[in-house]
């Protein structure tokens, strides 16, 4: 491809990008003001004017935080490409004449923590302030510094190695390196899926098997009738970091657990958390989970077919602002300029995610109790202040979760 035209395609999406998502952000932040004042009348009785008033606040202090992150975002990536700091970064780390592949792996891993520097103050801004004034935020400064290094620690272990041997095939298997490079990619991908729940999670969260009583009975129950088989019922200390309530789904095959937060159970009774239960089981007995693995693992072979082509082309580099062409560059590029391109698919990734919650949402109605999940849903929405009234276009194209008014309705029709 010629030079500039890469660098014009690049350049012209980004900005797009940019400009779409201020401009749903500020259409969300009209909708959720306009509407401050007034719960909607389906939820009159459930949700009071004070919790949903800041319900707005905490909505419009997040999206006003993500507005200046995502320009923030825009201008890191423009002086990391384009701007040359990967070719500066490369050739400062030349000097110390590391060979191949850790030339590579250095030059990657500084980049990815100076990028993850960068957006620390966010990070900050969003816990000790937004969060702590909306009484969420549970994480002490304490906490939040050793769990900075443990994430780092991980990312270490983890990525290097990965980096390591995708870099050496790239430089030694010939023409096909993108093929090999995608299975290691599959089989890392399923060992991390499969070490997840049992070596990482442990090391920030406490796990303990939930206790006998009415509440074990009704998650018997429930996965008996579902016909779900599972490692166990984890509940998990949230609380340590936020107050925000969750349940989730962890690891592969037969190794399945189910994890639900300590916030969630504070707020619920047996039959709600039983019906919350029956949701995230349909998930997996509709087969959700493993269509989103097979269409990650497709969108990677995918993915690195192009990065096989790109790699070799020599434009690809220099119109990204990096003179000297190498595979750790390819990779750099590639991994940072890819989601610009992609991000017109958001909209359909959003739509196939909230019709995956209905689906969801018919299973669990049909195995447990609608009115149940529908006020769990309300008191969910309540406590971790999500707003009830978002804007249909914001809404349309980011959200995974359906809209509280039109989730509930489906409910009350039978899902
Ligand atoms: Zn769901």
């Amino acid at each position: 491809m010629p030079l500039q035209l890469l660098t014009i395609a690049f350049l012209l999406t980004l900005g797009l990008m940019v400009a779409v998502r201020w401009w749903l952000a500020s259409r969300q932040l009209a909708a959720v003001r306009a509407h401050r004042g007034v719960v909607p009348a389906e939820f009159a009785a459930s949700v009071p004017r004070t919790d949903h008033e800041r319900a707005a606040d905490y909505s419009a202090a997040r999206l006003e935080l993500g507005r200046l992150e995502l320009l923030f975002e825009a201008v890191l990536l423009l002086l990391v490409t384009v701007g040359g700091g990967i070719a500066v970064l490369d050739a400062w780390v030349a000097q110390f004449k590391l060979g191949d592949p850790w030339h590579g792996v250095v030059t990657l891993v500084l980049l990815a923590l100076l990028m993850s520097a960068a957006g620390l103050p966010f990070a900050i801004y969003s816990t000790f302030r937004i969060e702590a004034r909306f009484g969420f935020n549970r994480t002490t400064p304490g906490l939040f510094v050793v769990d900075l290094l443990r994430s780092l620690g991980v990312a270490v272990v983890l990525g290097v190695p990965l980096l390591a041997v995708l870099l050496w095939l790239m430089a030694a298997t010939g023409d096909a390196w993108w093929l090999y490079a995608w299975g290691v990619w599959v089989v890392f991908g399923l060992l991390v899926s499969f070490a997840w729940p049992r070596f990482i999670a442990p090391l920030f969260n406490r796990f303990h098997p939930l206790e006998p009583g009415a509440l074990r009975a009704a998650v018997e129950r429930i996965m008996t009738r579902c016909g779900f088989a599972t490692d166990g019922v984890f509940v998990m200390d949230g609380s340590r970091r936020s107050s925000h309530g969750n349940a989730y789904f962890t690891g592969v095959g037969r190794h399945k657990r189910i994890v639900l937060f300590d916030t969630l159970l504070e707020r619920l009774e047996p039959p709600e958390v039983e019906a919350v239960l029956a949701h995230e089981l349909g998930h997996f007995r509709l087969h959700h989970i493993r269509q989103r693995l097979v269409l990650s693992f497709g969108a990677a072979l995918l993915g690195f077919a192009l990065l096989g082509v790109a790699a070799r082309a020599p434009g690809f580099y220099a119109a990204l602002g990096v003179p000297v062409r190498s595979t750790h560059a390819a990779l750099a590029l590639f991994a940072l300029v890819v989601p610009v391109f992609l991000f017109p698919l958001s909209p359909l990734a959003s739509w196939w995610s909230r019709r995956h919650e209905y689906q969801a949402d018919r299973f669990a109605v049909a195995h447990s109790d609608g009115a149940a999940l529908a006020s769990a849903l309300v008191k969910l929405y309540r406590d971790n202040a999500t707003t009830l009234t978002p804007d249909p276009l914001y809404s349309a194209w980011h959200d995974s979760h359906p809209p509280a008014l039109a989730r509930i309705a489906a409910l009350g029709k039978g899902a």
